[in-house]
């Protein structure tokens, strides 16, 4: 194992677990606060240096509220689910979910580098329905007998969560496949762990001969660090294609000017705007939820102010639906 592996996997395991530490790290005092300290089952995880773009002593921090665990995620609502969007009778193997025509998508780990409390995997049978090695064949098996499928999104969790070798096994075993044209990879890790963008990974995804498409996932301007910005360059530099979606969250970038600035942003990154999605109703999210006629009055102005290119579709997804609906 080579030093830069080391650092994003020391970063990782010294990422943030505990409530009361976080509090004290930010000059927070925990009393204060309405926090879910014991929560089992989707504990706090939030690595240092996304904790060192968050604002000390203020509570309603934007980049804090989005990972802080709190008492509003036990209140159970009519609408709100453990599956939102279907995923569990999309399931087509462990592992693999094919919701839309021409995209099939891998379940490639149940681990993120960051538990984000809106999640609408947060209640995911990971431990079933995740992408084991025993199960890529199969995987592969399936993909490989569908010749429309010609997209295959690496999601999870976070597939740059994988280590170099099983991520470099799985997309060697995609490469075979003549009809997939492109991987697409869903994943936060850049902007919570850039440090994992480092030059083995690179050059992991630089030897594919398929197209790859980047997707991250920033809510707010503050998340783009110059580190941040600096991998993405990186990917850019190899040809890897940069998009950007967004969730709409209550507190965190229910204003037009804060989501102005994180299209700037993203593009200073060169990471093209993509999708500002609707939340989708898991238990425990609704505290974040904000009107689709916001959402729509929000994406109004947005027009007015931007050119087009840096104005994200805004979209939600409706379980059993062909494709994600766009609002506006
Ligand atoms: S990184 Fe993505 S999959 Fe993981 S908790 Fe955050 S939103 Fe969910």
């Amino acid at each position: 194992m080579n030093t830069s592996t080391t650092l994003w996997q020391h970063q990782l395991a010294e990422a943030f677990s505990n409530v009361d530490s976080l509090c004290r790290y930010l000059e927070l005092d925990p009393a204060h606060l309405p926090l879910l300290t014991d929560y089992k089952d989707f504990p706090l995880r939030v690595p240092r240096g996304f904790v060192d773009c968050m604002e000390k002593g203020n509570p309603a921090d934007p980049l804090l509220r989005q990972v802080l665990p709190i008492l509003d995620e036990l209140q159970q609502f009519p609408g709100y689910s453990l599956d939102p969007v279907g995923d569990l009778d999309a399931v087509a193997h462990a592992g693999v979910i094919h919701k839309y025509q021409g995209r099939v998508l891998l379940i490639t780990t149940g681990g993120c580098a960051v538990h984000c409390r809106y999640c609408f995997r947060r209640h995911f049978p990971y431990g079933d329905l995740q992408l084991s090695s025993q199960k890529i064949n199969q995987a592969i098996d399936y993909i490989a007998g569908r010749n429309e499928i010609s997209e295959v999104i690496l999601s999870g969790g976070d597939p740059l969560l994988l280590n170099d070798t099983k991520l470099q096994q799985l997309l060697q075993a995609i490469a075979g496949i003549s009809h997939v044209k492109r991987i697409r990879i869903h994943t936060r890790i850049p902007v919570v762990l850039p440090a994992r963008i480092n030059p083995d990974l690179l050059h992991i995804l630089s030897s594919q001969s398929k197209q790859i498409i980047v997707v991250l996932h920033a809510n707010h301007a503050n998340e783009l660090s110059g580190q941040v910005i600096n991998a993405c360059h990186s990917l850019k530099d190899i040809g890897v294609t940069l998009l950007n979606q967004s969730v709409l969250l209550k507190g965190v970038n229910d204003d037009s000017e804060v989501l102005c600035e994180l299209s700037e942003k993203l593009f200073v990154a060169n990471v093209l705007p993509y999708y500002l999605h609707c939340i989708d109703r898991a238990a425990g999210v609704k505290h974040f939820e904000i009107t689709e006629q916001q959402a729509y009055g929000l994406l109004q102005r947005m027009q007015a102010c931007l050119p087009g290119y840096l104005v994200p579709r805004l979209v939600k997804e409706q379980a059993g639906a062909a494709h994600k609906i766009r609002l506006g």
